[in-house]
């Protein structure tokens, strides 16, 4: 049986593995279809494909899009996309640029909190040097054992309203949609659950998407809780909107669900991947 997961990052964004370690170890633990889904960057796609040659199974061409909305980042997965394609190409250079100068301004605020080095740490664990997440500060700082783990340090420091976070305008949600479109793929809302969004705003974003032309929300998902997929499971039939399924995985340390062991959609759900090419 096919066994999708739709969402994982490379050490191309903030993942730690290798696209071919990646593809190696979602098809050892089962996983038939994967979609590499790196933040604002697609660079990983090639070698990944090399690496689902030699291992049998299915890459799916992604991102996962950083966008504003009301305030809010959310993030938008655009699957099966052409990743050549100019606009999206041209939107991740943008986005990508505005993460290095988020990452300097980090570093200062970490800096004037008697904490050095953050920025030559952050890039030093970051393999691809034009994608620098708060990840990558985040690990520096379990390293150098100023926090004990990663959402220490997200609590502490990094997550909104925390001493060295540093707002920042992502892409459009409009944007997002018109760069996936216009390469080819399909939009999907990544871990809905995750926004701190009441239902009346869930259902605003959702009508937006909707009518922006996207697909599917993400309805399993590592950032789910069981009791969640049932509520957007709920919602994505409520808007016309297919389901998605992906672990999110980034390490072998960090991840919540390892590849192969993401629970079924819920009944009544209309998959995302009857969608795909
Ligand atoms: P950025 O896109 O650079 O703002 O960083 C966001 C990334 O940080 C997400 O994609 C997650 O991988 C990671 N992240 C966000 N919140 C947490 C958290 N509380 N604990 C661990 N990782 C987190
Ligand atoms: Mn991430
Ligand atoms: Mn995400
Ligand atoms: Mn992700």
């Amino acid at each position: 049986m096919a066994n999708f997961d739709l969402h994982s990052h490379s050490c191309y964004s903030d993942g730690t593995l290798t696209p071919a370690a990646l593809v190696a170890r979602a098809a050892q633990r089962g996983v038939t279809a994967l979609a590499l889904t790196d933040h604002d960057c697609t660079d990983g796609l090639v070698a990944a494909h090399i690496a689902a040659v030699e291992h049998h199974i299915r890459l799916i061409d992604g991102v996962e899009i950083s966008v504003s909305w009301r305030g809010h980042t959310l993030h938008i997965v655009g699957l099966d996309i052409v990743p050549t394609a100019p606009a999206l190409q041209g939107g991740l250079a943008a986005i990508r640029g505005a993460r290095s100068a988020r990452a300097r301004e980090m570093a200062a605020a970490f800096d004037a909190m008697e904490i050095p080095g953050t920025l030559a740490g952050a890039l030093r664990l970051a393999e691809n040097p034009e994608l620098i997440s708060r990840t990558h500060f985040a690990r520096f700082l379990v390293q150098q054992g100023v926090v004990k783990d990663m959402s220490a340090a997200f609590r502490r420091f990094l997550g909104a309203g925390q001493p060295c976070f540093v707002a920042l305008e992502w892409a459009s949600l409009a944007d997002a949609l018109r760069w996936i479109e216009s390469s080819g793929g399909l939009s999907v809302v990544a871990h809905p659950g995750r926004y701190p969004l009441d239902t009346a705003l869930m259902r605003e974003l959702l009508a937006e998407f909707s009518d922006l032309g996207g697909a599917a929300i993400e309805v399993v998902t590592s950032s789910h809780k069981p009791q969640q997929y049932r509520v957007f499971a709920e919602h994505a039939r409520h808007f016309g909107l297919a389901a998605s399924a992906g672990s999110d995985f980034h390490s072998p340390q960090e991840s919540y669900h390892d590849f192969g062991t993401l629970p079924a959609l819920p009944s009544g759900c209309v998959p995302v991947w009857e969608k795909l090419q």
